[in-house]
């Protein structure tokens, strides 16, 4: 089987995350769940050992090695999709020998991907490419990477050729950032791992951001409006100041490669009561530091102007940038850059604009950089992957595997 076809049959599963679940839910999703024991069976088929989903809805197998001395190594992809498009009624379409031009997704709404809007088009000129039907995500991010791993796991098994154990797990909830949270090391039991869960081919990851998300809760006082002179204390304007201290450039739609940013994510709330989400992000530690100071400082000043508990701060780090513990294993990063040369494919290092599972399991002992997938345009409507890709990404696995 291709890895294509395992993904066109995952992606029927709606396995999206929910950001608001309560932290003791896990998986966060009833839809997860299914997928999970769904991938139980798919490990079984493609001659995993082993294969089990815990009571967390982690699922683990192993491939058994073939020789004596070598590490085990582990791969790793997550089962759920991103909650920011739709994940239900998945609607994938392969569009054969693409030609290059606008790709109409969907006539009857009138979705349709321009060639000149999206510049992954140009390299996907003369392959098979799925796509969405332009009104859900399509889920390659990350059931690309589950399908990737479990076609390598077949041929690694029919090959018989000399490799060390493997260890694959699959996770659940990563898109909410708590994919790493009760993945259980130990059992997993792998030297070190990769996760596969990045995009376009070639691009080699172990430098992310560190990343911290900040919630800002402005107390106002509210009156009828006309009699609110000197009374009314409009906690939407105060939201609104806050905002506009920020630097106005340093902002994801302004900001590319080591750049940091602020990212506003939400903001609601009336004249009583107004409240402020914040993703702050930075590849430099010292940066990223001063990014949540500064956040502080802005509170301060404007609780001065205001009085004391008008802005409330709530900061929470949630990972930090791998590369210091990448970078004391780099033979697992050369590692992989020779499988992916056997394979055909030239390999790029590229700093990742987020995070992985990877980032938080390489702080906690497990070195993890980060494998593509071959796909486009994550967490969108216009997600799509070039099935040559998946094939690929496939051959760099077993490369990886027997190197
Ligand atoms: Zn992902």
């Amino acid at each position: 089987m291709r890895a294509y076809e395992r993904l066109l049959q995952y992606v029927k599963y709606d396995t999206t995350s929910d950001e608001n679940a309560p932290e003791g839910r896990c998986p966060s999703t009833e839809g997860q769940k299914a997928f999970a024991e769904y991938l139980v069976k798919e490990m079984e088929r493609a001659g995993l050992a082993g294969a089990r989903r815990d009571k967390d809805g982690y699922v683990y197998g192993f491939l058994p090695a073939t020789c004596g001395g070598r590490p085990v190594i582990g791969l790793i992809s997550h089962m759920d999709t991103s909650f920011s498009a739709g994940g239900a009624g998945i609607r994938p379409r392969i569009v054969k020998n693409y030609d290059g031009g606008d790709l109409v997704l969907n006539a009857e709404k009138g979705i349709v991907m321009r060639a000149d809007a999206f510049e992954c088009l140009a390299e996907c000129r003369g392959m098979d490419l799925i796509v969405t039907d332009g009104t859900t995500l399509l889920g390659s991010d990350d059931k690309a990477g589950i399908a990737e791993i479990l076609t390598a796991i077949e041929t690694l098994k029919a090959r018989n050729r000399p490799h060390g154990k493997i260890a694959v797990a699959f996770t659940p909830d990563e898109e909410i950032g708590r994919g790493a949270d009760r993945f259980d090391q130990k059992a997993f039991g792998a030297d070190f791992a990769y996760t596969v869960d990045g995009g376009r081919l070639g691009e080699l990851e172990y430098e992310n951001f560190n990343a911290a998300s900040a919630e800002i809760t402005v107390h106002g006082v509210n009156t009828h409006p006309g009699d609110a002179k000197d009374k009314m204390r409009n906690a939407i304007l105060y939201g609104v100041e806050f905002q506009s201290m920020l630097p106005p450039a340093e902002t994801p739609s302004h900001t590319e490669g080591y750049e940091g940013f602020y990212h506003l994510t939400r903001f609601a709330g009336n004249e009583e009561k107004a409240v402020l989400r914040y993703l702050v992000r930075d590849h430099d530690k010292t940066k990223f530091e001063a990014r949540k100071t500064f956040l502080g400082n802005i509170a301060d000043f404007l609780n001065g102007k205001y009085g004391r508990g008008t802005f409330e701060l709530a900061v929470k780090d949630s990972y930090y940038n791998m590369k210091p513990v990448i970078e004391a294993h780099k033979d697992i990063v050369e590692r992989a850059k020779r499988a992916m040369r056997e394979a055909g494919v030239e390999p790029k290092t590229v700093p990742i604009r987020g995070g992985t599972d990877g980032a938080v399991l390489s702080w906690k002992g497990l070195p993890c950089p980060n494998l593509p997938t071959g796909g486009f345009n994550f967490h969108s409507r216009f997600e799509c992957i070039p099935v040559p890709a998946m094939d690929k990404m496939t051959e760099v696995l077993v490369h990886l595997a027997e190197g």
